[in-house]
């Protein structure tokens, strides 16, 4: 298979299932006009982040890595009116472009979007004493380890975690790989194997998105 075939197929899917949507296509057109890279998932795949919110019937979500706001739309709209989605970015630019775009989508009332390293933000939820039903962990992978400690820290029996871009073009079996972000995943997954207060497995994904994949795993003891 190529590239080519897996473009055309995810957009065949696309086409069927997930219909335009005037918040959603807008959020991509305004990210790409201030010149965010195309970093955000696919609509596909956003679809699949709001069917596993709903799923879990979401209440309280934790996003960290926001860029435009794309999968935090997805998310958000899984939301009760009283629910609450709190997502987490370090560059202020990608902040900006968010937070417009959260407007444009009527959620400005439901996420809190934090501006900052989330190594830095973390600790203040935290402290805050926020609990999550979902997190959803797509920033810079090396800290994939340390966000995997925290989502754990912030969660409860019966939440769910999920990480993208897990395969890395399958670069993630080569343990003698120098890419950090390779690493960091490697790391991350031998994390989700070894820790017992979790259940996880991993979902190879092709698409427009090239090939890569998620993690998902759901907490099954009290934290
Ligand atoms: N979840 C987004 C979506 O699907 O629409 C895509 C997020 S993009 C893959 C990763 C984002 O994480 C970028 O906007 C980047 O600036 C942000 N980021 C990278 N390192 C970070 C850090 N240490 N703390 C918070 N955000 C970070």
């Amino acid at each position: 298979m190529t590239q080519e075939e897996w473009t055309a197929v995810d957009r065949y899917f696309t086409d069927l299932l997930v219909p335009p949507d005037p918040s959603l296509d807008a959020a991509l057109q305004t990210s790409a006009a201030a010149g965010l890279p195309s970093h955000n998932v696919s609509p596909n795949q956003g679809k699949l982040l709001l069917l596993l919110a709903q799923i879990q019937g979401a209440r309280t979500i934790l996003e960290i890595g926001t860029l435009g706001g794309y999968s935090t739309i997805w998310l958000a709209r899984a939301l009760p009116s009283d629910g609450r989605l709190i997502t987490l970015e370090a560059n202020p630019k990608h902040a900006e472009v968010a937070h417009a775009n959260i407007a444009h989508a009527g959620l400005s009332d439901i996420v809190d979007l934090r501006l900052g390293q989330a190594l830095s933000t973390l600790p203040q939820i935290a402290a805050e004493g926020h609990t999550f039903d979902l997190i959803f962990i797509d920033a810079d992978k090396p800290n994939n380890p340390d966000y995997l400690m925290w989502a754990l820290k912030l969660s409860r029996r019966g939440s769910l975690i999920i990480a993208d871009n897990v395969v890395r073009g399958g670069a993630v079996v080569d343990a003698a790989n120098g890419d950090p972000s390779v690493q960091g995943v490697r790391r991350f997954n031998e994390l989700l194997a070894s820790e017992p207060r979790v259940s996880a497995t991993a979902i190879q994904t092709v698409g427009s998105k090239g090939y890569d994949g998620f993690a998902i795993a759901i907490v099954t003891s009290d934290q």
